[in-house]
């Protein structure tokens, strides 16, 4: 019998619904329970894929292809269920749907409205594509009192009559305040937000309160009291060091139990020592490196969510604290900016679109190739780091990519026809931005005897895509002849997924990104490695 557990949240927004969901999937998880987790997105887009991460942070991109919400990250990272494009809807995607079928007269002339199309398309959604899982955690995006949000919250309650309480859970993130010249932790805020969703309809359960410092049994006892909850059920969420840190704190405040005390459940206590020995290891490493990380989004880290998790599971793996200096690229482009990499011991350029700042990628390239700093290059920073050897190793100077405009020399081009498995895929220059991309898993054969055939361990591999471009495989020879390796390619030989540079102390770029399937417990292999050749040049200098 799955149960569904619906998880809201109320006073303002980034109080971390995302990480909560996964943290509580985790400590399901670790009672014995199979989980899954899903996000419904109340915005207008159909899919994150073409907002900006400025606006929205990474899209995360799951192996079947979809492009969807940064806290489907957090859910994998968390809890090792791969997500799939049935875990994440948005209010964009439900209106298509519906107006879609409204135009083929799938509602045999009816009047299409919100109550109870809208809402029934929702709940379809949530209870789609579900097969043994005993847990299903659905996270309503924004907070309670958007005007967009009101449709999922109206499904979502018409849900839990439906299921019973025996299968529904409605569990509420707040915010408990600190007002310094009270000196006082206030309550207020959270009473309005309950009382918003009891005006929808919506008694919460459990509520999670997120707090700076210790909530005195008296103020835990008022939202009780006003909120109609027992004072068990009012959850303290104090911040934390560390994001690993959250299930281990959550569990030691009693969430999980109460979670199953609702359902009328109690499993055995949970297994938590794998979480202890994360956080162990975050909060006392042995060694330090800094890795520069060259790109366009830097002001803002959650467009590089996985990334900047990904290098510290890096060095969780290698017993090191990772320090990131984020640049943006373009600083390079004037002046001698270039010397802040002097004192880095590993750059990597991530992923990006558009030509802004892209010399200063292509600087940073050539920094850490010709001083024998590791260099990882992902996607875009492989395509950068393969136009560089092509203008400095290969004599191609006028070596660029067709993202840019029309070019002499398209080392980097988009490719309009592939295989993937038996399957004949195409693209045009002509397809709308969110149709003309190479999405998902994609499998890579890996060359004997490269540096990347022993980091993997493998002949053949696994990773997931989001890019338009590509590296042309026509320039293969000239580029080998040069000194790089092609040491990844497709399996019908087309699509060049890796090159290294022999010779080099690490010198790696990959087409895909390999940063969404690094996990806290299974570091992605790439990045260990890369972090490994790091510490290794930090005890050279
Ligand atoms: N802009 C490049 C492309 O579309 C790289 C994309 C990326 O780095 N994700 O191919």
């Amino acid at each position: 019998m799955t149960r569904f557990i619906f998880i809201t949240g109320g006073v303002v927004s980034s109080l971390g619904k995302g990480l909560s969901a996964a943290a509580l999937g985790a400590l399901l998880q670790a009672r014995g329970f199979k989980v899954r987790l899903r996000k419904l997105d109340p915005y207008l887009n159909v899919d994150p894929g073409t907002m900006s991460p400025y606006q929205h942070g990474e899209v995360y991109v799951t192996d079947d292809g979809a492009e969807t919400d940064l806290d489907l990250g957090h859910y994998e990272r968390f809890t090792g269920v791969a997500s799939r494009r049935s875990d994440n809807v948005t209010a964009g995607r439900i209106y298509s749907t519906v107006l879609a079928k409204e135009r083929r007269g799938d509602y045999l002339g009816g009047t299409v409205q919100v109550i109870p199309h809208v809402t029934d398309a929702i709940k379809e959604f949530i209870r789609a594509d579900i097969v043994d899982e005993d847990f299903v955690l659905c996270e309503i995006g924004g907070t309670v009192g958007d005007i967009e949000s009101l449709p999922f919250l109206e499904a979502i309650r018409q849900l839990g009559n439906e299921l019973g309480r025996e299968r529904a859970l409605f569990l509420h993130l707040t915010l408990v305040p600190w007002i310094p010249s009270a000196g006082e932790l206030k309550t207020k805020p959270t009473q309005h937000s309950v009382k918003e969703l009891l005006g929808v309809g919506i008694q919460p359960d459990i509520l999670l309160c997120r707090c700076d410092r210790e909530i005195p049994p008296d103020a835990r006892r008022k939202i009780a009291l006003f909120c109609n909850l027992r004072p068990e059920a009012v959850i303290q969420a104090l911040d934390v060091d560390t994001i690993y840190q959250v299930p281990v704190a959550y569990h030691s405040q009693g969430f999980d139990r109460e979670v199953c005390r609702h359902f009328g459940i109690e499993p055995p206590a949970p297994d938590l020592g794998g979480w202890h020995r994360v956080v162990e290891r975050v909060r006392a490493p042995e060694g330090e490196v800094s890795i520069a990380v060259v790109g366009k989004y830097t002001s803002l880290p959650d467009s590089y969510k996985s990334l900047a998790e990904a290098l510290a599971h890096g060095g969780i793996a290698n017993n090191a604290r990772v320090k990131l200096d984020w640049i943006d690229s373009e600083i390079f482009e004037s002046g001698d900016a270039i010397q802040r990499l002097e004192n880095v011991n590993g750059i990597l350029v991530p992923g990006g679109f558009g030509e802004r700042g892209t010399e200063g990628k292509v600087m940073a390239a050539r920094f850490a190739r010709e001083r024998n700093v590791p260099y990882f290059g992902i996607c875009f920073g492989m395509q950068m780091a393969v136009i560089e050897a092509a203008r400095n190793l290969a004599d191609i100077p006028n070596a660029g990519s067709t993202e840019f405009g029309a070019n002499a020399d398209p080392v980097v081009g988009l490719m309009t026809e592939w295989m993937r498995g038996n399957v004949l895929e195409r693209r045009s220059d002509a397809s709308d931005l969110g149709g003309t991309m190479r999405l998902g898993a994609y499998d890579c054969v890996l060359q004997p005897g490269s540096l990347v055939h022993k980091i993997y361990g493998a002949d053949r591999i696994s990773e997931r895509h989001r890019h338009r471009y590509e590296v042309n495989i026509h320039y293969k020879d000239r580029l080998e002849a040069a000194g790089l390796l092609f040491s990844g390619l497709s399996p019908d030989g087309v699509l060049p997924e890796i090159v290294e540079l022999p010779g080099h102390r690490w010198f790696v770029g990959v087409q895909f990104h390999p940063e969404l399937k690094s996990r806290p417990f299974e570091p992605h292999p790439l990045f260990t490695s890369f972090i490994e050749a790091a510490l290794a040049q930090s005890r050279l200098v």
